[in-house]
């Protein structure tokens, strides 16, 4: 079956060609897919615009698009293992962790098809007897929506929920590097009985399709999540057309950790923050920054258990880490560690590939943590995407916001202390989107996550998430 779905239509690219989808875990090809380029591109745009301006989707009732939304849960669930074992040969990410993903964007669209019969709309007290001043709330129109590699079919969830529930209509890019869920899920949403050319699917690279799908006119909003350089030329791309554009980029996240704290909690929240699916989380909390006291016994403990982490086949029970995305991504990831050296940090643990005879063919990098880090460095201030935690130490709490706000990012960060009230002015004082306090990680679907800062602008998820959707506008009539 063809990969690109335009108009209601599975079709394989204008150009004919294909791209090879690789297991990270082995290096081997296991599927290949239609590579779409801008003739494809062109055409899903125009179908989205018919969609748009010719159909009644964008004034469906809003109950109906609830059910639609609830539709799409259940077929999730109903596929739920097929689609984990499907993420998990793309990214490499363990089985446990992308079932996961999938319960996480199931609960997504269960809560947008509530939050789409909240009452936005109202009337405005004018004080005229003979005026009727009403603001309404409408879809904005053709939104592209662009996705990463590292969680695909959830960022892509976060965007194609909302989207919908505003009556939109739509063009999907995934990253070219793991298209396959996105690929089911537009499965799903036909099934679910999204009408032709709501939502068109284009796959390929940004070279080959980004700036038809960023500059067309036709096309009204752009939502992307991806890294900063590719924001940037996003933003500049729709600049011309004055789009709306929601960038999501990526973090340099602190991870603050107060002497006062229980250690082995401790230790676990910075293991999961800085290893979780090999670092490759725009919310990584790569940067610890940890009271001098404690610090030595802190970063034993980290060492020893980031040692102990339990590579092999995202596939296999009982792994707690796959390989890194591709061969490229390891490559830029090995830079930083020899960035690192030479900028005079102190490699404690890690750095090259795993030993392991049975990894050796997948892009495995073990768990690496550099101490005696300090902001002059790149690797402190550059965000590597990959296992590598840095470790800075602080003496006061001033000290402390100081180098957790020492970054141009600001999407996440982390405070780990048994002082609520400090807990709590810690985490107002850091400027970064979400704060976790004795945690690190977590998300519900009701409330917002987006980066302040070069991470970004707008929000994804929460009421605000679903405003990136909509149009205000303010009716006004004189009787
Ligand atoms: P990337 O910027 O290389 O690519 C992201 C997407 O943009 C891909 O689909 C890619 O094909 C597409 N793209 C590339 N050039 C384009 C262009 N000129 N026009 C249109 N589309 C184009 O990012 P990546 O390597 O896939 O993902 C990793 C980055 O994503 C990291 O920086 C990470 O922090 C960030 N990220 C951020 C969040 C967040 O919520 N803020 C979440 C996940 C990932």
């Amino acid at each position: 079956m063809p990969d690109l779905y335009i108009a209601g239509t599975w079709r394989a690219a204008a150009a004919g060609e294909r791209r090879d989808i690789v297991n990270p875990f082995d290096a081997q090809v296991f599927q290949t897919v239609d590579e779409a380029g801008p003739a494809d591109a062109e055409a899903a745009v125009l179908a989205a615009r018919a969609a748009f301006d010719t159909t009644g989707w964008p004034r469906l009732d809003a109950a109906e698009r609830a059910d639609l939304l609830r539709r799409v849960a259940a077929l999730l669930q109903r596929d739920k293992e097929d689609i984990a074992r499907t993420e998990t040969l793309d990214t490499g990410k363990t089985l446990v962790e992308s079932r996961v993903d999938v319960d996480d964007v199931t609960a997504v669209f269960e809560y947008y098809a509530e939050q789409v019969l909240v009452e936005v709309d109202r009337t405005v007290d004018t004080g005229r007897d003979d005026v009727l001043s009403r603001v309404e709330h409408h879809p904005v129109g053709v939104c592209t929506l662009i996705a990463p590699w590292n969680y695909p079919l959830l960022q892509m969830c976060w965007k194609v929920a909302p989207a919908l529930a505003a009556g939109n209509t739509l063009v999907l890019k995934p990253s070219e590097v793991t298209p396959l869920s996105t690929v089911h899920l537009v499965r799903l949403l036909a099934e679910a009985g999204v009408p032709d050319g709501v939502v068109n699917l284009v796959l390929g690279s940004g070279a080959a399709v980004g700036q038809v799908l960023t500059e067309h006119p036709a096309v009204d909003l752009v939502s992307f999540t991806g890294g900063l350089q590719t924001g940037r030329s996003i933003l500049r791309a729709t600049a011309e057309t004055v789009k709306r554009t929601t960038v999501e980029l990526g973090g340099k996240n602190p991870h603050v950790v107060f002497a006062d704290v229980d250690l082995d909690r401790a230790v676990d929240a910075v293991l999961t923050g800085a290893f979780l699916h090999s670092g490759q989380v725009c919310s990584a909390g790569t940067r610890l920054i940890v009271e001098e006291s404690v610090a030595d016994d802190l970063v034993a403990g980290v060492v020893d258990r980031a040692r102990r982490i339990r590579f092999g086949n995202g596939l296999d029970e009982g792994v707690e880490s796959g390989p890194l995305v591709s061969a490229a991504h390891r490559e830029k990831v090995e830079g930083y560690v020899a960035l690192g050296r030479s900028e005079g940090a102190q490699l404690l643990t890690g750095g090259s590939r795993p030993q392991d005879p049975e990894l050796a063919r997948g892009f495995f990098l073990e768990a690496t943590v550099f101490d005696r880090c300090d902001r002059s460095m790149r690797l402190v201030q550059e965000e590597t995407f990959g296992p590598v935690l840095t470790v800075e130490r602080f003496r006061t709490e001033a000290e402390a916001i100081a180098l957790g706000n020492d970054t141009a990012y600001g999407l996440a960060g982390g405070v780990q202390t048994d002082d609520p009230e400090r807990g709590d002015r810690v985490a107002r004082a850091l400027r970064h989107g979400t704060v976790w306090i004795n945690d690190f990680g977590p998300y519900v679907p009701q409330a917002e996550w987006g980066g302040q800062r070069m991470s970004g602008n707008g929000r994804e998820l929460g009421p605000a998430g679903l405003a990136e959707y909509r149009e205000t506008q303010h009716v006004w009539r004189n009787t």
